[in-house]
């Protein structure tokens, strides 16, 4: 027997029971005449002591000589310590040793392996192994297998059945570049791993399961941005027979019940607010409720005066930052600087300080008097003691402008509770989304999204207006579910691949199975994916995901720790028939 116990475990009603325990070396303090040893699993540390009274002499010797990270076993008695260390459950007791075997030496690791380490992000994820040692990035992993266990729970208590779905697949479009498999068996041919498994779950709709979901690794090509993985974790969901608000109130039911179970939160209802509405609150369709700061806008009365700049502006948008009036020229010319910033592009910043005896101070006195301002403050909700930022210019470049602020002063200023869940349903988004570059349209969610069934007509006269049956869970300001109910007849299916400018022999090249499908008597159906890996991130209290996925990948995509990608040897690529042409 490797250990009775864990290093976890041992309590003071242990006190004199002979323990067998294993684990690694966290920590020695070696007094010569006494030495100290923390030995460390995955369950806690325990005290280690060996003395010059009570240990064997070449157990003591041997005590002394241990390395951190050194596997070893001990057999050895409870016993009471002499100074109690209240921080650890373990700390009332330590092992007197009479037994030590050294199972496995280890090198220096290149890191401390405590709960602050020296090391930094490249070298733990090289020795992610080692990382995995630290009690932050080993709970995250528990706690992720947690939410993970819970979403299995609740959805098959509900009836869901998981089914797994392949990953040599062929393209499925989420607006990703796919990632390719050569197939040696079939020469000249690939495989795509699948952006999502949604045809396969509408296929498994087609096939009567009914309610499906499955725990999922997804794959995108994609130039990475901070804080996105190409392989990544989706809780991927699908219904039959159902409508919008069946598929919203089910998944509000597992959101609800992570929030109860895991962080011990009671949500109310989910606000539901449309994609115009949001874009017009706050030029943004993953909003942050947990704060206010909406935008009002100003267009009515900030354009009938000589001040150029606004008139010719498609958008004028104010927002008020409570308590503002308060912020030095100095932190004003801050902001002003960080939203001229060639990432958020704006022009400059005019500001309007509401002075508490109810008068006005702006930077464009000399255009506005303050009647004009009082209207601002109006549109703005702002209140003497307050400051309002304006911003114009391009409807488009005004919103993603202003939502950057705003974020950025509810950050500064602290207006992010972490402690509050504020998810909110955006629904009614758009159909489609016009690509510039490529002067064509594309799916905003994906091509299988049905569009509102009053407005099929538009998609021909009118598509860029088009609304979809489709919807985003946000959770504080991070989008952690989006889905949408389908098209399920050939028809609308063909009219809509059409719009997006496939051939009808391209759409039946790539999509062909799926309108077969169709044609089976495929029953209304839609669904929803979670983006695991950011829901754990967020239920836990984290910015990063990546301390919530055992082994990621860097900003370039790349395995540090096995230093993959890597090129493969010429047999394998002539076993492929593949010729690279570097
Ligand atoms: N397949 C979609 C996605 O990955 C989710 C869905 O529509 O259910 O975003």
């Amino acid at each position: 027997m490797y250990r009775t116990h864990t290093c976890g475990e041992l309590r003071k009603s242990d006190i004199n029971s002979k323990v067998i325990l294993a684990g690694w070396v966290q920590k020695v303090r070696n007094k010569g005449f006494m030495v100290w040893v923390d030995l460390r699993d995955r369950y806690g540390i325990t005290q280690l002591i060996f003395d010059e009274e009570r240990t064997a002499k070449d157990i003591l010797d041997r005590a002394q000589n241990l390395g951190r990270e050194f596997v070893i076993q001990i057999d050895g008695t409870v016993i009471e310590r002499a100074s109690k260390n209240p921080n650890i459950p373990t700390g009332d007791i330590e092992i007197l040793v009479d037994k030590l075997t050294v199972l496995n030496e280890s090198l220096l690791p290149p890191f401390t392996i405590e709960d602050e380490t020296d090391g930094g992000d490249e070298l733990r994820m090289k020795y992610r192994y080692l990382d995995i040692r630290r009690t932050p990035v080993r709970d995250s992993l528990i706690f992720r297998h947690k939410v993970a266990q819970e979403v299995r729970n609740y959805l098959s208590g509900q009836g869901f059945i998981e089914v797994e779905t392949p990953y040599l697949i062929k393209s499925t479009p989420e607006g990703a570049r796919d990632f390719i498999v050569p197939s040696r068996m079939n020469e000249g041919q690939f495989y795509a791993l699948p952006q999502s498994p949604q045809t396969f779950k509408q296929l498994l709709m087609v096939a009567g399961m009914d309610k499906y979901f499955q725990i999922v690794k997804c794959f995108r090509d994609e130039d990475l941005r901070a804080d996105r993985q190409p392989e990544f974790t989706q809780i991927d969901c699908e219904m039959a027979f159902v409508e919008q608000d069946d598929i919203l109130n089910a998944f509000e039911g597992l959101t609800r019940h992570l929030l109860k179970t895991i962080n011990g939160v009671d949500v109310g209802e989910f606000p539901r607010m449309t994609f115009d509405e949001a874009m017009e609150r706050y030029g943004n369709d993953k909003p942050d409720i947990r704060f206010g700061m909406e935008f009002g806008n100003l267009n009515q009365v900030s354009q009938h005066k000589d001040f150029n700049v606004f008139n010719s502006a498609e958008l004028v948008v104010g927002i008020s930052v409570p308590g503002g009036n308060s912020f030095t020229r100095k932190q004003i010319d801050n902001l002003t600087n960080w939203v001229k910033r060639p990432q958020i592009g704006a022009k400059g910043l005019i500001y309007c300080r509401c002075n508490d005896d109810g008068t006005f101070k702006s930077s464009v006195d000399k255009f506005f008097d303050q009647a004009d301002l009082k209207l601002w403050a109006e549109k703005t909700g702002a209140k003497p003691g307050d400051l309002i930022f304006v911003l114009s210019g391009s409807t488009e470049d005004v919103r993603s402008q202003m939502s950057a602020l705003r974020m950025e002063i509810g950050e500064r200023l602290e207006l992010r509770n972490p402690d509050e869940f504020a998810p909110l349903w955006i629904t009614d988004f758009p159909l489609l989304e016009w690509d510039e570059d490529a002067q064509s349209y594309h799916a905003m969610h994906h091509p299988f999204t049905s569009p509102q069934a009053d407005q099929i007509e538009l998609l021909n006269s009118d598509p860029g207006v088009v609304k979809a049956n489709a919807y985003d869970l946000v959770l504080n300001g991070n989008e952690i579910g989006g889905g949408s109910i389908r098209i399920h007849d050939k028809e609308t299916q063909a009219l809509m691949f059409d719009r997006l400018g496939f051939s009808e022999a391209e759409a039946k090249a790539q999509f062909g199975f799926l309108m077969n499908a169709f044609e089976y008597g495929a029953p209304p159906h839609g669904g929803i994916a979670f983006g695991l890996d950011r829901l754990v991130a967020i239920l836990g209290g984290q910015e990063t995901i990546r301390d919530f996925i055992a082994f990621p990948k860097n900003n370039s995509g790349r395995d540090v720790m096995i230093d993959a990608p890597a090129p493969i040897d010429t047999k394998q690529l002539e076993e492929l028939k593949l010729k690279l042409d570097l």
